[in-house]
């Protein structure tokens, strides 16, 4: 589903990604590691074109989206993203959230998004929430609602950017069970993110990312252990 060949990005003179290839197939979950600034989240967001590749060739569900007229409403209803802050619309209720993308985007009838919406917070675990706001959330919480909201939109691939970066750790896990649950039911998956647990059990492949170029990738379990780079040993060093 995604196909990225030499992508490059460059924000005026300073370059951010210096030509990255990467290939993600169907069911495939690939986590992005690396050091703060090396462009983890710019390469994330070339994928659903919240920014805008400045070289190279991004294909993704069969679209060319650096093409001249990608279809961005179409790829981001078929690309989900969920980020650091939970982004969630303060003054909506936690249904509301999720019933808005099949509302406005799938322009789906009230009943049918509700009914959506409301089996999507009980796969995340918090439908007795339903009818309160964000803020009377706990980040966790928070955090599965921005997932159920993703999902409402029957997304075929989940980018996720530190999706549990700013949560306290005994809340991390409640998110990690949602994301390893979408895992186990073939989503396809790129997730940028400091759980090395996470990327040990869940993920297929690893992908370490520094000054905007891949200087390692393969097999997490092998990768994290024996990491072949000095770049990459030195970052889990510091790190973990
Ligand atoms: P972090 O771990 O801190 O989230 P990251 O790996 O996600 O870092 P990016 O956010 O992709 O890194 O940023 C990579 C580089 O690009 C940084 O030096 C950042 O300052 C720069 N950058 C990102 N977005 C912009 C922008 N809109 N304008 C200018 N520079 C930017
Ligand atoms: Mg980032």
């Amino acid at each position: 589903p995604v196909e990225v060949r030499g992508l490059q990005k460059s924000f005026g003179l300073v370059e951010v990604l210096g030509g990255v290839d990467l290939d993600i197939q169907a069911g495939e979950v690939v986590v992005i590691l690396g050091p703060s600034g090396s462009g983890k989240s710019t390469l994330l967001r070339c994928l659903n074109m919240l920014e805008r590749p400045t070289g190279g060739s991004v294909r993704v569900l069969g679209t060319e989206v650096t093409g001249r007229r990608p279809d961005l409403v179409g790829l981001r209803r078929r690309v989900g993203m969920v980020f650091q802050q939970f982004n969630l619309f303060p003054h909506r209720t936690v249904l509301q959230n999720v019933m808005e993308g099949p509302l406005t985007v799938l322009k789906m009838d009230r009943d049918a998004a509700r009914d959506r919406a409301l089996a999507l917070l009980t796969r995340v675990g918090v439908a007795e929430k339903a009818d309160v706001k964000p803020r009377r959330l706990s980040g966790g919480q928070q955090q599965r609602v921005a997932i159920a909201r993703a999902l409402a939109l029957e997304p075929e691939i989940m980018l996720f950017d530190e999706p549990t970066s700013a949560l306290d750790p005994e809340l991390r896990s409640e998110v990690l069970d949602v994301m390893r649950s979408l895992a186990d039911d073939g989503m396809t998956m790129a997730v940028v993110t400091h759980e090395m647990d996470f990327a040990r059990r869940v993920a297929h492949r690893a992908v370490f990312l520094d000054g905007g170029r891949i200087v390692e990738q393969g097999d997490p379990r092998t990768m994290l252990a024996h990491p072949e780079s000095a770049r990459l040993q030195r970052f889990l060093n510091l790190v973990y």
